[in-house]
């Protein structure tokens, strides 16, 4: 079942099953739209709620899930990083393991996001923060401090990112995100965090004592795998059931490729 709570006069709502998920609605604008997964939970909150316009941080299943939806039935601007905009107007299949987890989202027509997007009262400053996804932004309200930051957080020690991630990458986005003064964050996983900059500054931190970690290994000779074994000796049981397209290597790699000079 979907739980929906209200923080800082944004709307939570939170649901998934074995992994949680959450979409937030602020001042009219929709931002993540859920998993495939989560759609008949999420008709009657779509139902009873004004809706002016849905915002999507990437183009991962979990986020654009009921964007068809939408479209369909509330007749509402959607908006999406441009590179996004054909891939989420053709249809997509997945592993088993993400079917299982999320569904299959329908096609949509979205529109490309600008660099400031307006909901009734507010301007959200939009910022291209790529490395989980390359389309991947945040919004930033610098009038109430508010951080809508997708999957940028997600949490503060990460052990294991996908095959397409970059944790170089990763870390110049909220090397950029930091510049701004903002106070709470709204995670499409953690949900909301009150003192989200503190945490997001922690995750860099974290990040680049990991980086340093990891490219001495490097220097002393060890291979990735090497590295990765050490490092994060623990197989976690997403490995396994992604069939590696989640894993530590893969932390371990993008750092090595990208980091080494
Ligand atoms: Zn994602």
């Amino acid at each position: 079942m979907i739980e929906v709570s209200e923080m800082e006069e944004v709307v939570c709502v939170k649901g998934g099953h074995s992994l949680q998920v959450y979409l937030f609605l602020v001042d009219g604008m929709l931002v993540d739209t859920g998993a495939q997964t989560m759609l008949q939970e999420l008709i009657p909150f779509y139902q009873s709620s004004l809706i002016d316009s849905v915002v999507m941080t990437h183009s991962h299943e979990d986020h654009v899930g009921t964007a068809a939806w939408l479209q369909q039935n509330k007749n509402v601007p959607l908006y999406i990083h441009p590179t996004s905009i054909e891939f989420c107007s053709k249809p997509i299949t997945y592993q088993l393991y993400r079917q299982n987890l999320w569904g299959i989202r329908d096609p949509f027509f979205a529109r490309p996001i600008a660099d400031t997007i307006h909901s009734k009262r507010f301007v959200w400053k939009v910022m291209e923060t790529p490395g989980h996804a390359d389309d991947h932004v945040v919004l930033l309200n610098e009038e109430t401090g508010q951080l809508f930051s997708g999957d940028l957080f997600l949490t503060p020690k990460p052990k294991i990112i996908m095959s397409h991630e970059s944790i170089p990458a990763i870390m110049n986005s909220i090397r950029t995100v930091l510049t701004h003064d903002f106070q709470s964050m709204f995670c499409c996983h953690a949900g909301y965090v009150a003192d989200g900059k503190r945490l997001l500054q922690m995750k860099l931190d974290y990040l680049e004592n990991m980086c340093g970690e990891i490219l001495h290994l490097h220097k002393q000779g060890y291979t990735i795998t090497e590295i990765k074994n050490r490092m994060f000796p623990n197989d976690l049981p997403i490995i396994s059931v992604s069939e590696g397209q989640f894993d530590s290597v893969h932390i371990v790699r993008s750092v090595v490729t990208e980091m080494d000079s």
